[in-house]
């Protein structure tokens, strides 16, 4: 029976196909018996005797109230995420290319944000993935209520979010909307049964047309102004700026030289002697990667080493430190010292299935203990069984473990002894302002009290000055690591270090000048 939905129009049209062609097939409303409504593929034939008169129509219907129901979960699937009930990323480009379009038309502007959550790793990694979850949908919720009718607020993956603003060409405006995403953020998160979640977050901002005249240019710069607000110390937001491009093709640049450096021997493993405090004597040294890149120069490891992870060549990189490292150990041995040499460990590499060092030790006639391996704090909370059995075949075969650059990150007391963690290295920034701040000293004296009492020996980094060695020696610290007794050098220059150890400090200073 006829839904009523169609117009008298249709119907017209259907029957004057019908009468033309013989034949009409479509979708239709129609109604049941019981009333009611539903979609309805039709299909309508008409019969004709020899005379080429209609005497017959024949029409078949199918019910497709499935395929449709089927059709828009289809298109829910394609088109929004699925956690948060957001556009996607496929329907987040189709609202872009339209919007600059329809902006390009009208000679206005748009503004793309490009909104990344800080510490959103820590709270799944800590709190678990579901608990994870329930904050994403919050912050999408929370997110919501700034945004208008015609502006698209997408999810375009794991913790990163986008919201186009068209027409919004003005920052005063634009920075109304930024303000009240960072405020939201910064709320704590309540994920259930006492589990509380402390995130912030960082926008990027590209505007159309003044930073960018394509899509692919626009979603860029957003993205790259991302990064800045993050290196800027996140929860705050950046605007594009042409630096910005510039500062990005130049990590291109060195990104691309990374990947020959190693075939042309463009790095070198330098070394920072460890002094035990009881005695003074270099018992240690930390290995520091050097890359000498033929057009720029001494590049710093804290700026390619994060690109070498982003790169994936960090995997070849960090076994090349370990061999050379293995190699000057042996070295010293031979002639007549022992030094235990500590090597860093991106958490990069443990992604991958291969772990060589006990095997290369053993090649090299080596005990465990000859190498040390450091580690960050946020590598213990993964709750990966790879760090887990990585770090149980490390004790197992005698390679001690210390943990970086401590109290600077997330630290999680409890791990240190459920790992077995040989040494905690006490930041640089907390040592730097030893002298002044009364919190820190009271801060780095907990640090090494605690360490002791879980049985962990505790190295001072970036020590200076003798005030700061005083105090860390009256705290009872074991070990200390700075320019103060010498820079990181070369292995041969080292090897003077060991032979003129009763000199060390003079030595070093006529060394770097
Ligand atoms: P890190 O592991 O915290 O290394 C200590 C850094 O502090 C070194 O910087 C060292 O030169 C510097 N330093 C030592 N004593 C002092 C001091 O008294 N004062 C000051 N101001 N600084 C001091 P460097 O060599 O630039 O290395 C930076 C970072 O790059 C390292 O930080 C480490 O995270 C990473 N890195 C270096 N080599 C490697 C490597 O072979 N593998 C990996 N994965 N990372 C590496
Ligand atoms: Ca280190
Ligand atoms: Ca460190």
């Amino acid at each position: 029976m006829k839904s009523g939905r169609q117009q008298a129009g249709f119907y017209k049209e259907m029957w004057k196909c019908i009468k033309d062609f013989g034949h009409w097939s479509g979708e239709v409303w129609n109604r049941k018996k019981s009333g009611e409504i539903y979609p309805e593929q039709l299909s309508i034939t008409a019969v004709k005797d020899a005379d080429g008169r209609i005497t017959n129509y024949v029409g078949s219907m199918i019910d497709i109230t499935e395929r449709k129901i089927s059709e828009s979960k289809i298109q829910q699937l394609a088109y929004y995420d699925q956690l948060t009930g957001l556009p996607n990323r496929q329907l987040f480009r189709n609202r872009l290319e339209q919007d600059i379009k329809r902006v390009s038309r009208k000679k206005s502007s748009l503004a793309l944000l490009f909104i990344d959550l800080d510490q959103f790793k820590e709270v799944n990694d800590t709190l678990g993935h579901n608990k994870g979850d329930a904050l994403l949908v919050e912050a999408a919720r929370r997110i919501r209520k700034h945004v208008r009718e015609a502006d698209t607020f997408a999810r375009l993956g794991g913790d990163e979010f986008t919201i186009i603003l068209p027409e919004y060409g003005d920052e005063p405006s634009i920075d109304r909307v930024v303000l009240s995403v960072l405020q939201e953020m910064e709320k704590p998160f309540d994920l259930g049964v006492g589990a509380v979640g402390h995130i912030s977050c960082s926008v990027g901002i590209a505007v159309y047309p003044q930073d960018a005249e394509s899509i692919e240019d626009l979603l860029k710069h957003a993205d790259q102004a991302m990064y800045a607000a993050k290196d800027a110390g996140r929860n705050r937001f950046s605007y594009f700026t042409p630096l910005m491009q510039q500062m990005a093709r130049e990590k291109l640049e060195l990104k691309n030289d990374l990947r020959y450096a190693l075939s042309r021997g463009e790095f070198e493993v330098h070394y920072q002697p460890i002094v035990a405090l009881s005695s003074g004597r270099i018992e240690k040294a930390e290995a520091l990667l050097r890359w000498n890149h033929p057009r720029r120069g001494q590049v710093s490891p804290a700026q390619f080493i994060p690109l070498a992870e982003e790169f994936g060549i960090i995997h070849e990189l960090g076994s090349w430190v370990l061999s050379q490292s293995i190699a000057a150990v042996v070295e010293w041995r031979r002639q007549g010292r022992e030094v235990q040499v500590s090597v860093n460990r991106s958490p990069v590499e443990f992604d991958k299935d291969d772990f060589k060092w006990p095997e290369m030790l053993a090649s090299a006639n080596l005990p465990g203990n000859a190498i040390t391996m450091e580690i960050t704090e946020g590598l213990l909370i993964r709750e990966s069984g790879q760090v887990q059995s990585r770090l149980l075949e490390c004790r197992n075969n005698g390679i001690e473990v210390s943990i970086d650059d401590f109290g600077t990150g997330y630290s999680a007391l409890s791990y240190l002894k459920l790992f077995d963690i040989d040494y905690l290295k006490i930041d640089r920034s907390f040592v730097q302002n030893l002298t002044e701040d009364e919190s820190d000293k009271a801060l780095v004296e907990a640090i090494i009290v605690m360490a002791h009492k879980l049985g962990i020996r505790t190295i001072a980094e970036g020590v200076e000055s003798e005030v700061q060695r005083d105090l860390l020696l009256s705290f009872g610290c074991d070990y200390v690591q700075g320019f103060l007794y010498s820079r990181p050098v070369s292995a041969s220059g080292f090897e003077r270090l060991l032979k003129d150890a009763g000199a060390v400090r003079e030595f070093s200073e006529t060394l770097e000048g």
